[in-house]
């Protein structure tokens, strides 16, 4: 058996890869695969309905806001938010590598007013006691940093518009959706498989828009179109609704939350009371899905991953600009994953300690 901690694409319940395998071969007993049927049928109706009723239903959205079905993934979030909503200046948290291209991105359509970094410490925490200027158009923030494992655990409280990539922790816990204007999240972190991008926008905010753009680069064509102006990503969709499915399932975002702390907990726990092992993050702003430490003797690097291997542990090295080891705890990796990794971690620091 694999114990998947793989960054991204990344583990999905063993469920959710059964019924894609039946849609793939037979869908709703059609006789027919979900892969050669019309985008615009009714049986593929009932999935993006359901998709889109779930994506707001766990997050408590009601009418004012629209769960459209993108593609491009989040980098092309990066451009189409400032080219739909940035009008004059837009502020941007820079708390890692995603935030710093989101800035890049949204420096072709205005001003960029980074309000605080944490570059300078290789974005080992998340900066806090900044100031949003109050004539930003919005304010975006990156919810959980996948790379170097730090997280917001405290959302922001502005004045103007607040926006988030959640690419890697959406759907990972309760938090206050009403809060944001707009929130997406390129789905093969912890939503489904990568050709899909969610987005859950206040629709009102639409009304803001100033520049003319192409069809496909507006927000509103996908709104007034339920996300079918075009052929959408339509088996990417279906694995998201079963997913969706899945979590609503397990007990909703409350039970995952708790799911997700506990696995957490035991890691850090490890990491923490071996010797061996470092975390990489500030404490305060340690990340529940994406946990980075290194051993306190790099030489023996490899000798872990091979062992940690040899145990069913893959995905386990760290992204470069970190080094060390990475260990991703989306919501479909089982505490016995967790457990597995810890056994190993524990019998590696009595060899080596
Ligand atoms: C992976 C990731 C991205 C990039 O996503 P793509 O869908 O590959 O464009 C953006 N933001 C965060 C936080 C990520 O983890």
């Amino acid at each position: 058996m694999k114990h998947n901690f793989t960054a991204g694409p990344a583990i999905l319940p063993k469920t959710v890869f059964d019924k894609a395998a039946q849609a793939v071969t037979n869908f709703n007993n059609s006789g027919l695969s979900l892969l050669e049927i019309s985008h615009r049928s009714e049986d593929f109706d009932a999935v993006i309905e359901e998709a889109r009723k779930t994506a707001l239903e766990l997050f408590g959205l009601g009418d004012d806001y629209e769960a459209l079905f993108m593609t491009g993934g989040a980098s092309t979030q990066f451009a189409l938010l400032p080219n739909n909503f940035l009008n004059a200046k837009a502020a941007y948290l820079d708390t890692g590598t995603w935030a710093n291209k989101a800035i890049k991105e949204a420096k072709f359509f205005g001003e960029v007013n980074v309000v605080a970094s944490s570059k300078d410490t290789n974005y080992n925490h998340i900066p806090k006691g900044y100031q949003v200027p109050a004539d930003a158009d919005y304010f975006h923030i990156t919810t959980n940093n996948t790379i170097f494992g730090t997280q917001i655990h405290d959302m922001p409280e502005v004045d103007v518009p607040l926006v988030a990539d959640m690419s890697s922790d959406i759907y990972s816990r309760e938090i206050d959706a009403n809060k944001f204007h707009l929130i997406y999240a390129g789905a093969q972190k912890n939503l489904g498989p990568s050709g899909v991008t969610l987005v859950l926008i206040r629709k009102s905010w639409l009304d803001t828009v100033k520049r003319a753009m192409p069809s496909m680069f507006a927000y509103k064509t996908f709104v007034d179109n339920q996300s079918l102006y075009n052929t959408p990503p339509v088996f990417p969709i279906y694995v998201m609704m079963e997913n969706l499915r899945w979590i609503k399932a397990q007990g909703g975002l409350k039970a995952i939350e708790k799911a997700n702390q506990e696995k957490a907990q035991l890691l850090y726990d490890a990491i923490d009371n071996l010797p061996l092992f470092k975390g990489v993050a500030a404490t305060e702003d340690r990340s529940l899905m994406n946990i980075t430490f290194v051993l306190t003797k790099p030489e023996l690097d490899k000798e872990f991953l091979a062992e940690a291997e040899a145990a069913g542990c893959v995905g386990l090295a760290g992204h470069r600009s970190v080094g060390g080891f990475r260990a991703s705890t989306y919501n479909a990796l089982a505490k016995e994953s967790v457990q597995a990794l810890v056994d190993v971690m524990t019998a590696f620091s009595k060899k080596h300690g």
